[in-house]
């Protein structure tokens, strides 16, 4: 484990993109800051009847743009330092992508696993209740999302504990808070989101040719060998897109431990068998790793740690042997490995890129909560009808007819969730591409983290330079 605490590498890494960057040092350093840090503490009632007292924190790292976004975190090891991290990773990765929020993060430090569904209700809407008190949640204000332990349930509580304190005249009170269930106002597509967008953005990487060249692979997803930590939302999704698009899923890796196969593993025949026995060890035909983190040094072209930070730091990292390190979680890769990567030539697709599939479809949301209807619901049987006029028209001109297949494969007007894919792939393709360019004007010699922060820092600027300081 690093000695450099998450906050101070996420610092290190923006500093070294600031020096680059060219901008006035104060108002880098005014970027560079945490605005606010709400610190907390609370009682909870255990169903035994007694009482435990819970601590919790809300970081809103940068206000240039409002409400602030980041998720909510419930681990034994929230702390401070981390929500900070996690908070300013928000707001580049929101510059990245071009989401129109500043950064923040919560964090609740318990083990989910240790509570009950009623207990971690109880936890979920009192922590609501305090970052309503103290102005820490809103629609126009600070909206979080699920992390690291929390998912549409959490978010289901968080939006109704909202809503019973502001009543019933605050109109946009869904928007409080995104990833939530469909029928509390969520959006087609968001649990999938993250692991959707680091399917596109490793799709994207893997086709760029001279860049896979450079490290020795071929180009295209088809056939690329990936390990994969961590089997939650995030993982989950991410391993499904990936194998279903052609790579092979040589290792994956639970807390319990984990297994790999050259030949290969079947993700949702992994995921019923650990439903079964409880443990992903003891899947047919794999060889057990009870050490997880051995997963991480297993032989294969992409490594996608999608469970938390410091997991690839200077002890292993001279071991890794993917080319590729694909940063599904937040912070995976320690200040000291990202050197030693850098050094044996191994590419790093940074998490502030590319797990900002979840905080873009999370704006997805919250827009689809501000309008109050769903994408796609005015036009899409409009749409369908004038792409069956214009196919009977070429039908009528060529004198040929589409089966019926064809035609409604061409005439189908696009719903929610085809809306909200095609913008989410749009998104981390154009990020890609733009990173790529910042790489490019600095000769080629800039690493892909430092080159995602310069574009981050580069709009922020922009930014501040318009907004001038107030007073
Ligand atoms: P999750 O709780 O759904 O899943 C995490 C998984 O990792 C769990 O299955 C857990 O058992 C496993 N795990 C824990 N320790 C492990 C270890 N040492 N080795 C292997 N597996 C381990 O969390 P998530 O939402 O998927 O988040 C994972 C990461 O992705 C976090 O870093 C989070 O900040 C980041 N992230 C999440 C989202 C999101 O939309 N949920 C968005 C952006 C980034």
């Amino acid at each position: 484990m690093s000695r450099v605490s998450f906050l101070e590498q996420v610092n290190r890494s923006f500093d070294r993109a600031a020096a680059i960057s060219g901008h006035d040092p104060h108002l880098l350093a005014q970027i560079k800051g945490c605005n606010s840090v709400y610190r907390l503490t609370f009682p909870v009632k255990r169903d035994d009847g007694s009482i435990e007292v819970v601590q919790a924190w809300r970081a809103e790292h940068s206000h240039h743009k409002l409400p602030t976004k980041g998720g909510i975190r419930y681990s034994l090891m929230v702390n401070e330092d981390e929500v900070m991290a996690l908070a300013a990773l928000m707001t580049y990765k929101c510059a990245i992508v071009d989401v129109p929020f500043g950064g923040a993060k919560g964090g609740i430090r318990i083990d989910r696993r240790q509570y009950s569904l009623a207990e971690l209700e109880r936890i979920t809407r009192r922590y609501t209740f305090e970052l309503v008190k103290k102005l820490f949640i809103g629609p126009g204000v600070d909206v979080p999302a699920p992390d690291y332990g929390t998912g549409p349930t959490e978010m289901a509580w968080i939006v109704d504990t909202y809503k019973s304190l502001t009543g019933g005249g605050e109109l946009n009170g869904e928007a409080c808070v995104t990833g939530k269930p469909i029928a509390q106002g969520g959006i087609h597509g968001r649990l999938e989101a993250t692991g959707r967008g680091v399917y596109f953005g490793i799709r994207e990487a893997c086709d760029i040719g001279e860049d896979m060249a450079a490290l020795g692979l071929s180009k295209g997803l088809d056939g690329k060998r990936v390990v994969v930590q961590g089997l939650g939302n995030v993982g989950y999704h991410a391993a499904r897109f990936l194998q279903q698009d052609g790579a092979v899923l040589v290792g994956l890796a639970e807390f319990e431990g984990a297994i790999a196969s050259p030949a290969g593993l079947d993700l949702a025949q992994v995921v019923a068998h650990r439903r079964e026995t409880g443990s992903i060890l003891g899947f047919p035909g794999a060889v057990d790793l009870p050490e997880s983190s051995a997963a991480l040094e297993l032989d294969c072209d992409i490594l996608v740690p999608a469970a938390l930070e410091n997991q690839i730091t200077g002890d292993n990292a001279g071991r890794i042997k993917a080319r590729v390190i694909a940063e599904a979680a937040n912070g995976p890769t320690t200040a000291d490995a990202d050197g030693i990567l850098a050094d044996r030539g191994i590419a790093v697709l940074p998490d502030l890129y590319l797990n900002a599939g979840g905080v873009t479809v999370s704006y997805f949301e919250w827009l689809k909560n501000l309008s109050h209807v769903r994408f796609g619901r005015m036009e899409k049987r409009f749409d369908e009808k004038a792409h069956r006029q214009l196919l009977a028209a070429v039908e009528r001109t060529t004198g040929m007819s589409f089966s019926d297949q064809d035609m409604s494969l061409f005439a189908s007007g696009a719903d929610e969730e085809d809306l909200v894919n095609s913008g989410l792939e749009e998104t981390m393709i154009t990020a890609l591409h733009q990173i790529r360019e910042v790489q490019q004007r600095n000769g080629g010699n800039l690493d892909r983290r430092t080159a995602a922060f310069v574009n981050a820092i580069d709009k922020i600027v922009v930014c501040y330079e318009e907004l001038g300081i107030f007073p």
